[in-house]
């Protein structure tokens, strides 16, 4: 028994890592607490996956929260790579331009309701209204690659650090002539290129309240990334409490969206902007687009609706089966 399942992982990894055509290479892994997989075309497709991988390694190492080695780890005043500093920079800038609505600095409130090791609970109001003097991007300060915050505080690069390995697993796949890939760091897509034969991607975008997609969009060279309240929740006294938290009130966020997929040249900008747009909900969401149009974006809200901007409403279609959904182009 033993050894047949020994021969099948085997097979399974022959399967993964040995793909068909000759300039292609393929590999299922798994790091960052989720599922990953690259797919890659032309040039040195398999040297370039591999790289990719050993990069996202070393950024799980360097930027995760709760790893004692990390270079974030409990930090109040102390010097860290060039990773660490340049994304906790852009963790900041962005925090500042949504009006807090993302803020690396929640993970005291984080922690509180359990997200961090699935033991859940709601904690009083007396306990997120104290836990809350530990929160605020504003104070935290960044001189060169020196990083320090007030006592108590905590940085916490989890809606942002998927996005920026996902840049640098395509910086790293571009740099090895590869000319098409499908990067899924775990429901975080970006594309290298179209299809290897010229087509665009189709990516299926996920059904929120259910199994399977809503429907198909279809594009090539660009990130796109989801953040929705299905992906991490739990259930009490008959309330959904999901794994985003709103940084103005200490709870999660709960304001009629299911579900943001943002569209953009960028992993971490998408990756950002997904959890940013989610606590602001729909009418601060589409504000916030007008403002800065860098970005596309498709909201499904909890009546049914399908908001789309105009930048990809021609990409998106809706799957047969959805046809109560109620698509809308904002412009
Ligand atoms: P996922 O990582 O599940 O794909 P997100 O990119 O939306 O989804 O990131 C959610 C993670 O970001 C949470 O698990 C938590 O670590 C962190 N987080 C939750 N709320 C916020 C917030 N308002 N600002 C910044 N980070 C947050
Ligand atoms: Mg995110």
């Amino acid at each position: 028994m033993k050894t047949k399942i020994f021969l099948l992982i085997i097979l399974c990894l022959l399967l993964t890592a040995c793909s068909s055509a000759p300039d292609e290479y393929a590999q299922d892994f798994f790091a960052m607490d989720t599922f990953m997989s690259i797919t890659a075309y032309g040039g040195n497709a398999e040297d370039g996956v591999k790289s990719a991988m050993r990069r996202i390694s070393e950024l799980e190492l360097k930027l995760s929260v709760t790893n004692k080695n990390s270079e974030l780890y409990a930090i109040n005043r102390g010097e860290v790579g060039e990773d660490t500093a340049e994304l906790v920079k852009f963790a900041l800038d962005i925090a500042d331009r949504t009006g807090g609505a993302l803020d690396p600095t929640i993970y005291p409130v984080l922690r509180a309701w359990g997200f961090t090791t699935d033991e859940y609970r709601v904690p009083s109001p007396e306990e997120i209204s104290a836990l809350l003097e530990n929160v605020g991007h504003e104070r935290v300060k960044v001189d060169g690659n020196t990083i320090s915050t007030d006592e108590g505080m905590m940085l916490d690069l989890g809606a942002v650090a998927k996005g920026y390995a996902g840049d640098e697993t395509e910086r790293i796949l571009r740099e090895n002539g590869v000319t098409s890939a499908l990067i899924n760091l775990g429901g975080n897509i970006q594309l290298v290129g179209s299809k290897p034969d010229g087509t665009d991607w189709r990516l299926g975008v996920k059904d929120p309240a259910g199994d399977g997609n809503i429907g198909v969009l279809t594009v090539s060279d660009c990130a796109v990334v989801t953040s929705g309240s299905y992906e991490r929740y739990f259930t009490a006294d008959g309330k959904v409490y999901c794994h985003i938290i709103d940084p103005s009130s200490g709870y999660p966020a709960d304001n009629g969206l299911l579900s943001v997929t943002i569209v953009a040249d960028e992993g971490r900008l998408c990756d950002a902007l997904s959890t940013a747009l989610f606590v602001m909900g729909e009418e601060r969401a589409l504000e916030f687009w007008r403002e800065n149009k860098n970005f596309d974006v498709i909201l499904i809200t909890d009546n049914a609706e399908v908001l789309i901007t105009e930048g990809i409403a021609d990409k998106f279609q809706l799957d047969g089966s959805h046809k109560n959904l109620k698509v809308v182009t904002v412009n």
